[in-house]
């Protein structure tokens, strides 16, 4: 996994786990290995087939076939042998996570799109998963559990419980080994190793963008590594080989532009404003229309409405207008925001704007409405 979910109850058990001599090394997985069927691990496998079952109806995978192969693309530079035995799902929800399950079900979340900036960070993020398949994690941290569970027999079903809730979050030193071997991978395929601590720095940035929530322990950060350590350790690593290789922005930005706006839409439901504002200067960046970015930073300002943010959210959409890619929605936006600050003129001007841009549009009738008012 590569965010950070909190499992604070487990702590206890995992502190537990801790005091337990460590179970024998495994080996790593072989290229197309299947567990022997009266394993333990056959057995989380055979759990994990059928999450990936219940994953496939969930009606959260995004199934764009380009989008698919474009990442299984990436996915295969980092591991010809490996990568035909994953599964991939891109997963519609907007943080930022990726997980990797013992069977080979790999979930990249939309949220993790959204944020990576070119191929080269999303091959390092592939990568990090793609090393917790290889070396086998889930089975030694299933493992290590049960030799902890063993000893409490007493608590039954909820010890079980524990055990395989406890296996889908990977230890710190798991995490560290998949940075490691993540990194490795995306090197050796040919990308820039200073990309694979820039992923980590935009969350970091995402996380102190408000101020108030400094001190909060966050559910995003409270487990694993700290994002810190993660940061110092790839810039270590990366600083001697940094600049050599494949960027690949272009590739990527074509990739995801289809449903740009839409996993933006779904980040402007978390209401975190402060953190969604390093997201559209990360998007701005790394190469995505100026237009269609002002057009959501005015969407920002529309939505939090703070004292003079109506005022923030015009100038961006008049920026929105002049730049390249603004959505035609942008001048039915730009007329609420002047309806909301009095400007019934200019309101006027920008909603009869919007009908000559789509005149199709499903609201036609109710924005006509809005222009018959304001006469
Ligand atoms: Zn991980």
């Amino acid at each position: 996994m590569i965010g950070a979910r909190n499992f604070a109850p487990l702590v206890a058990v995992l502190l537990l786990a801790a005091c337990v001599a460590p179970p024998p090394p495994v080996a790593d997985l072989k290229p197309g290995e299947r567990p022997d069927i009266n394993s333990d691990e056959a057995g989380l496998w055979m759990q994990m087939d059928q999450v990936e079952e219940m994953l496939k109806t969930s009606g959260h995978v995004v199934e764009d076939r380009k989008l698919n192969d474009y990442i299984r693309s990436v996915t295969c530079k980092l591991s010809a042998e490996y990568c035909q035995h994953l599964r991939l799902f891109v997963v519609q929800t907007p943080h930022f996570n990726a997980s990797m399950a013992p069977n080979g079900t790999m979930q990249v979340w939309t949220g993790t799109l959204l944020r990576a900036q070119n191929e080269a960070q999303l091959a390092y993020i592939l990568g990090h998963e793609m090393a917790h398949y290889i070396r086998r994690h889930s089975v030694q941290k299933w493992r290590s559990i049960r030799r902890t569970t063993d000893s409490m027999a007493f608590m039954g079903d909820l010890a079980q419980i524990v055990a395989m809730t406890s296996v889908l979050a990977f230890s710190r030193d798991h995490e560290r080994e998949s940075d490691d071997i993540g990194f490795d991978l995306m090197v050796k395929a040919g990308y820039d190793p200073a990309e694979a601590p820039k992923t980590w720095r935009a969350l970091l940035a995402e996380r102190d963008a408000d101020g108030e929530e400094k001190d909060k322990p966050s559910v995003f950060f409270s487990s694993h590594p700290a994002v810190e350590e993660r940061v110092e350790t790839l810039d270590a690593k990366a600083a001697p080989l940094a600049g050599q290789g494949i960027v690949g922005d272009k590739p990527y930005v074509n990739a995801v532009k289809r449903h740009r706006r839409a996993w933006l839409k779904d980040e402007m439901r978390k209401r975190d404003f402060a953190g969604t504002q390093v997201v559209l200067a990360n998007l701005a960046a790394a190469g995505h229309p100026a237009g269609d970015i002002k057009f959501f930073e005015g969407e920002l300002y529309r939505l939090r409405g703070d004292e003079g943010d109506l005022k923030e959210a015009i100038v961006a959409y008049r920026s929105a207008i002049k730049a390249k890619g603004a959505p035609v929605e942008v001048h039915r936006s730009l007329g609420l925001a002047y309806w909301k600050t009095r400007q019934n003129k200019l309101a006027r001007k920008s909603f009869s704007r919007y009908l000559a841009a789509a005149p199709k549009a499903e609201d036609r009738a109710m924005i006509q409405s809005y222009i018959d008012q304001l006469k």
